[in-house]
């Protein structure tokens, strides 16, 4: 039997950051599935199709096939039809087609099995938006965790910054917003915290206590062999 961990919120909570070193610590395999929709929107930007297409957006999926690897640091590396696409999908561009065609049911139904498929042959640490709720309901410890929309923008535009790219405070943290309601309020698999998740806001949190809580839940729900 193997043991999963959902760890989902809005963007920009610190998911990936926490869910990497959590992952490491206790020997889980980390899949971000945020990756998965990025990869995804990454083909729609290339064939020039709008994130409004809904039609022909369902069409093409049959022609997408994404998949998970692990270079030898360990890192989580995502394909798109085998082509390696992680240097290219952390562009702001490609967040907000994710976060639109996310919403399309299609594009959700291509990615469910193989997050599945995953969770039912090795331990693993997933983070996303509609984990705990949808795709691991039976997940043997849950986490939704969030910070203030300002906070979240403050982390993103250092990020940024730190990268020498120029960006505007305001408009991060409006797109923050943006993204934020199109996740929560879309009809399919919405962003919300499952009953039974823990609740954790990292907004006065710096990195090491957010693992540490996360590392004590553990601990609690899943007995270390
Ligand atoms: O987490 P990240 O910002 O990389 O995710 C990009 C977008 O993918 C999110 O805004 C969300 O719309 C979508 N997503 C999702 N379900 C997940 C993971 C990501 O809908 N499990």
């Amino acid at each position: 039997m193997y043991y999963s961990i959902a760890i989902d919120g809005p963007a920009g909570a610190g998911k990936s950051t926490i869910a990497k070193e959590i992952a490491k610590k206790i020997g889980f395999i980390y899949v971000d599935t945020g990756a998965m929709y990025r990869a995804i929107a990454l083909y729609f930007i290339r064939e020039g199709i709008d994130g409004q297409e809904r039609e022909r957006i369902s069409e093409e999926c049959s022609r997408i096939r994404v998949t998970l690897d692990y270079n030898e640091e360990g890192k989580q590396q995502v394909y798109l039809n085998d082509e390696n696409v992680t240097p290219f999908i952390r562009t702001e561009e490609v967040g907000k087609m994710a976060s639109a065609t996310a919403a399309i049911p299609a594009v959700r139904a291509a990615l469910l099995d193989l997050q599945r498929e995953m969770a039912r042959t090795s331990n693993v640490l997933m983070d996303g938006r509609d984990i705990g709720t949808h795709v691991l309901p039976d997940a043997s410890l849950k986490i939704y965790l969030t910070a203030s929309s300002a906070v979240r923008a403050r982390r993103r535009y250092d990020e940024l910054r730190e990268r020498g790219e120029t960006c505007d405070f305001y408009q991060i943290e409006q797109d923050i917003i943006q993204r934020d309601q199109a996740d929560m309020n879309r009809a399919i698999a919405p962003l919300r915290q499952a009953e039974d998740a823990v609740y954790i806001d990292s907004s006065d949190m710096g990195i090491d206590e957010v693992v540490s809580a996360v590392i004590a839940e553990y601990n609690k729900v899943i007995l270390p062999e």
